[in-house]
């Protein structure tokens, strides 16, 4: 070992050394914090299908690879890192002798043709991400980025280090190539070769390389050690995890679907038995989300996938999804002092810990803990009331974010204690809880009213109970039963079933609202006494009946996916299917043809319920390709990354005050389209969509309209036209 090689060794230690004491406080501080959540024991069963979700999410970047560029830059990245740590390892044999390498496997030339093509791709990776993050910096101007109000010296610093670390890597070997210590072939490794052949036979040049090479990871190591929140570069590690974990690993794309269930102590919340001195209602404190809540908020990576989709952010309002994982994430980190040391508030708000534990307490974490978690800036809250009643709960966040965080239950749990505790609400969406608890009904009508929509149509609309034969029980859902917009579609539904001679009974007045709204809005109590007087009256409606012959038949997508999806949790088993999934079965199989092309200009919408909660996206398609001519014209938003029209999450009952409005934003994207017609399907959008022409004065130009009319249009000219002079007025 000669000189150079002894100072490298040392170097080369010191600095290791001081990194992986601090990279283990790092990880072991981490652990800590994210142990302070609630118990959620549902996270660890199905552990096969958990890995088999992780390794595909992970290796094959099943969701990152929806970016296309930036997903293929990122895989080689990925790769680079986890290949090219061998050649990190490798540089401590380097430092000692310059012609030193790994055992084995560093004599292969396999080995040396695989890292330089991994490290060839992996350069290029970098730099397209390094372009794009330039690209979509948020001083640039115009336009909204992604990344505001991301750490970018992190992202920068994160990219620097792997281009140093790859461009280090080939000097190692280029001083080889130059002193002619090199073992692999020309065709090999090329690009080692050609640089080694601009370098000087300098001795130590190898060595002081690798020195530089271990360096730079070092730093790295010790820089992400001191910043445990700094996200961008721990996702590496907690990618895995975080995904492992995800709630309903099986179910394909995002978690979406069912909302969780207010959990208090790991377990679903039985409001008969809960006691608000001893159970959790909704969250409060940060420390009463679950482990998988810290986790989520430990591993944001800050892409700002979520934050560019996101309604509410897109339209001026306070809410992103990402600064809101953000700032719960600083939280938590900043008030950990504070609960490790055993402070905390019991249920009653109580302070738990002595005055002993918390006698040399960092007056930053207290000054933390008595932060409000739900509070304005003047409060010094961490979360503003603005930002958490903006949410639409579309879960354009979910489905996007590539570490699979769960923001919109994250949402609806700080929701939940706003409503079922503080009752502090947008005071406008009270009238509609006080409705349903009423009524049954968001509108306040009259419930035996119900059945007004079947009048005037020129067939029996059978009620369960007068027919027992029935195959599918049509849940008319409270707005295609009150609302005249979405009465036309459910007689147009009612009509082309009794055309392709399906047989359907409805409920009538039996039927009361899904509890939807009350649950997006926080009111697991209301939503839970709509849902049991519910499933008690489909049981009973199915009774004797197998799960397969449990089948419901929706129009609107908050009822298809609260009945498919979440009566389960309550014990209601049904097999349902949204309208465009049986109509799109019926034309398919020639129960129902489609004889008068409607004519073309027409764009769908996907309703954020039924397209990213529930993934379906090809039947209204169908239904629509099959009626009209020429086809449907798309929006640049859809399918996976459609826009909301701003009704979802209780949203429909609270004024939106702030911003652009949700509703014109998407119409506007739909009329750009050059549509004379918006096509939905659910009565939501459709409102929603309507209020947004005649907003815009287009009422005479556009038309929103269900999908199912439309096809009735195409299957019985005729009675489309007659169901628009005849449907009944509504309350
Ligand atoms: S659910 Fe939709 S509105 Fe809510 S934060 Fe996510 S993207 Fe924004
Ligand atoms: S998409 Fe996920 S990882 Fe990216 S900023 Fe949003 S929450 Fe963080």
């Amino acid at each position: 070992m000669g000189s150079v090689q002894i100072v490298t060794t040392i170097l080369a230690a010191a600095i290791t050394a001081v990194a992986v004491w601090l990279a283990v406080r790092a990880v072991m501080k981490m652990t800590a914090v994210i142990r302070l959540g609630q118990p959620d024991p549902e996270r660890f069963t199905d552990k096969g299908t958990r890995t088999t979700t992780m390794l595909a999410e992970t290796a094959g970047h099943t969701r990152m690879l929806r970016w296309s560029v930036v997903g293929a830059a990122h895989w080689f990245v990925m790769v680079a890192f986890v290949v090219l740590s061998l050649l990190v390892l490798e540089a401590y044999f380097e430092v000692v002798s310059p012609n030193g390498g790994l055992p084995v496997i560093g004599h292969w030339t396999i080995f040396g043709l695989a890292t330089e093509i991994i490290a060839v791709l992996g350069l290029v990776g970098i730099l397209v991400l390094m372009a794009i993050r330039l690209r979509n910096r948020p001083t640039r101007p115009g336009g909204l980025s992604r990344f505001t109000g991301s750490t970018m010296w992190q992202g920068y610093f994160v990219e620097w280090v792997v281009l140093l670390v790859l461009i280090f890597g080939f000097l190692i070997r280029g001083f080889k190539v130059a002193t002619d210590q090199f073992e692999y072939p020309v065709w090999a490794t090329p690009l080692s070769h050609a640089i080694g052949n601009g370098l000087p036979a300098w001795e130590a040049g190898v060595s002081v390389a690798a020195l530089i090479k271990i360096a730079i990871s070092m730093t790295w190591l010790i820089v992400i050690s001191l910043n445990v929140t700094m996200g961008v570069a721990w996702h590496r590690f907690l990618a895995f995890p975080n995904i492992f974990f995800k709630r309903n690993p099986g179910r394909a794309g995002s978690g979406l679907g069912a909302l969780r269930p207010m959990m208090s102590q790991g377990k679903p919340l039985d409001f008969e038995e809960a006691d608000p001195e001893s159970d959790q209602f909704g969250v409060a404190q940060v420390e009463q989300f679950t482990w998988k809540g810290l986790l989520d908020f430990s591993t944001c990576t800050e892409c700002g996938r979520c934050q560019s989709q996101c309604p509410a952010w897109n339209t001026g309002k306070p809410l992103s999804p990402k600064l809101l994982v953000l700032s719960l994430r600083d939280h938590a980190y900043a008030k950990a002092p504070y609960l490790l040391a055993g402070g905390g508030k019991d249920l009653t708000g109580e302070e738990k810990a002595t005055a002993a534990q918390l006698a040399h307490m960092d007056v930053l974490a207290l000054a933390e803990a008595e932060k409000p978690l739900i509070g304005g800036a003047e409060d010094g809250g961490i979360i503003d009331p603005d930002v958490l009643w903006s949410c639409t709960t579309c879960g354009a966040c979910v489905e996007q974010c590539p570490v699979d965080i769960e923001h919109v239950d994250h949402i609806v749990d700080m929701r939940r204690y706003q409503v079922l505790i503080e009752s502090s609400f947008p005071s406008e969406a009270g009238v509609m809880l006080r409705n349903l608890e009423n009524k049954g009904n968001p509108w306040g009508a009259p419930p035996n009213t119900r059945e007004d929509w079947t009048k005037g149509l020129d067939f029996e609309v059978p009620r369960v109970g007068e027919v027992e034969d029935f195959e599918y029980l049509f849940w008319v859902g409270c707005a295609g039963a009150f609302e005249d917009r979405a009465k036309k579609t459910t007689r147009a539904v009612a009509t082309l079933l009794n055309e392709a001679g399906v047989k359907f009974a409805i409920l009538g007045e039996g039927e009361t609202c899904t509890g939807d709204p009350a649950r997006r809005i926080g009111n697991e109590f209301v939503f839970q006494m709509l849902a049991q007087q519910n499933v008690e009256t489909l049981n009973e409606a199915f009774d004797g009946r197998e799960k397969n012959k449990r089948k419901i038949v929706a129009t609107c997508p908050h009822c298809f996916n609260t009945l498919g999806n979440e009566y389960g949790q309550l014990g209601g088993e049904f097999e349902v299917v949204h309208h465009t999934q049986l109509l799109a079965h019926l034309v398919s199989t020639g129960k129902l043809t489609p004889v008068q092309p409607v004519d073309g200009g027409v764009t769908y919408h996907d309703p954020c319920y039924l397209g990213r909660h529930n993934r379906v996206f090809a039947p209204p398609r169908e239904v629509l390709d099959s009626s009209i001519e020429g086809g449907i014209t798309e929006m640049p938003r859809n399918s996976e990354r459609s826009f909301c029209c701003g009704a979802g999450g209780a949203r429909m009952w609270m004024e939106e005050k702030i911003g652009k409005r949700i509703n014109v934003d998407r119409v506007e994207e739909a009329m750009a389209t050059g549509a004379k017609t918006i096509a939905v399907g659910c009565p939501f959008c459709s409102t929603m969509l309507n209020d947004g022409v005649n907003g815009k004065g287009a009422g005479e130009q556009v038309e929103v309209v269900d999908v199912a009319s439309v096809l009735l249009r195409s299957v019985k000219p005729a009675d489309a036209a007659g169901a628009k002079e005849t449907a009944p007025a509504g309350s």
